[in-house]
């Protein structure tokens, strides 16, 4: 590394640095200062490009799930024929819990449960037909993290038989017609990228050409990071055909499970005509943890669970999953 000398190169080094180090959060405005005093601009440049974009130099946030793999398992079902809650520590008979509609009879914690399991809760007679179940996801940039996207892809479909994060149905709710999106946690943390946006968006088209309710159960970690850009236009995409279902003046339910957040939540988890939350889920935009060591400061108990989010006026209603379909039955006899 040579020097700087010249008060000139400094300062455009330090204005590089500082404009680019900082924004792309990998230095410090401070490590931006000392950084500019002890290397070249040629130097600094050659670093900017060499640096691991996708790597933190810095651990300020703390994450306990591999990034990418679904989130924590504990919220999960589990399996075998006695389970143990992870809420209350109960050893329960499985066949309990699945009568229970997958809620723990002892303290009421949701387990976390799939498309296929809300399709059959929710649904007379369970899915009619599938909208547009055999999109796959594209691989537009060829983005690599720890892991190729395309091997990610194919993972996650080995271990939850699913094509993407969300499904489709048509069917019908206390004999009313809908149209029912339900997300996938299992499926790459429920994210969002492209297919997750189309087929929110083909669902809404034929909401509105068969005139049914659109009903949609969010539980995911966010947007799709490895589809970058593309994952965060889906929320112009989502939120305009929500604008197309509302001018028709057909009702949108959103049921926000545990977890919500992110970008769905931005995208169009918060839209619903009626918003519905399961108890005790984490609804946010950053979750707990990082505004917590953000702002360095202890989060009050019960944050950005659906009782605190409720109380903040962002919720309308908490169902029991077990009354959910009645409660989605009457919120659809108000409003259609
Ligand atoms: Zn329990």
């Amino acid at each position: 590394m040579r020097a700087l000398t010249s008060g000139y190169g400094n300062r455009v080094a330090r204005r590089w640095f500082i404009f680019v180090g900082h924004e792309t959060g990998f230095l410090s405005a401070s490590a931006c200062r000392t950084q500019a005093g002890i290397i070249s601009l040629g130097t600094s440049l050659k670093y900017l490009t060499t640096m691991a974009w996708f790597t933190r130099s810095k651990q300020n946030i703390e994450t306990r799930d591999k990034p990418g793999e679904g989130g924590a398992a504990r919220d999960t079902m589990p399996d075998g024929v006695w389970a143990k809650c992870s809420e209350c520590k109960e050893i329960l008979y499985q066949k309990m819990i699945e009568e229970n509609l997958f809620t723990c009879p002892k303290c009421d914690k949701h387990f976390r449960i799939g498309s296929e399991e809300y399709f059959k809760i929710l649904l007379d007679a369970g899915m009619e037909e599938e909208i547009a179940a055999n999109l796959l996801p594209a691989d537009p940039l060829n983005f690599k993290d720890s892991k190729a996207y395309t091997a990610r892809v194919i993972d996650a479909h080995r271990k939850t038989h699913l094509n993407e994060a969300m499904r489709v149905a048509i069917g019908t709710i206390e004999s009313r017609p809908v149209v029912l999106g339900v997300m996938d946690f299992s499926y790459i943390g429920g994210s969002m990228g492209s297919v997750v946006g189309e087929k929110f968006s083909r669902a809404i088209d034929r909401a509105i050409a068969d005139r049914r309710p659109y009903i949609m159960i969010s539980s995911s970690g966010g947007a799709r990071m490895q589809e970058a850009a593309i994952s965060l236009m889906q929320l112009a995409k989502t939120s305009s055909k929500l604008a197309q279902l509302a001018a028709a003046r057909i009702p949108y339910i959103s049921i926000l499970t545990d977890p919500t957040t992110g970008g769905v939540t931005a995208s169009f988890a918060m839209l619903g005509d009626v918003n519905i939350a399961e108890p005790k889920a984490l609804i946010a935009f950053a979750g707990p943890r990082v505004v917590e060591q953000t702002i360095r400061k202890k989060l009050p108990p019960g944050f950005q669970r659906s009782e605190f989010v409720q109380e903040h006026g962002f919720i309308d209603l908490i169902s029991h999953r077990k009354e959910l379909k009645a409660t989605v039955a009457r919120v659809l006899n108000h409003l259609a």
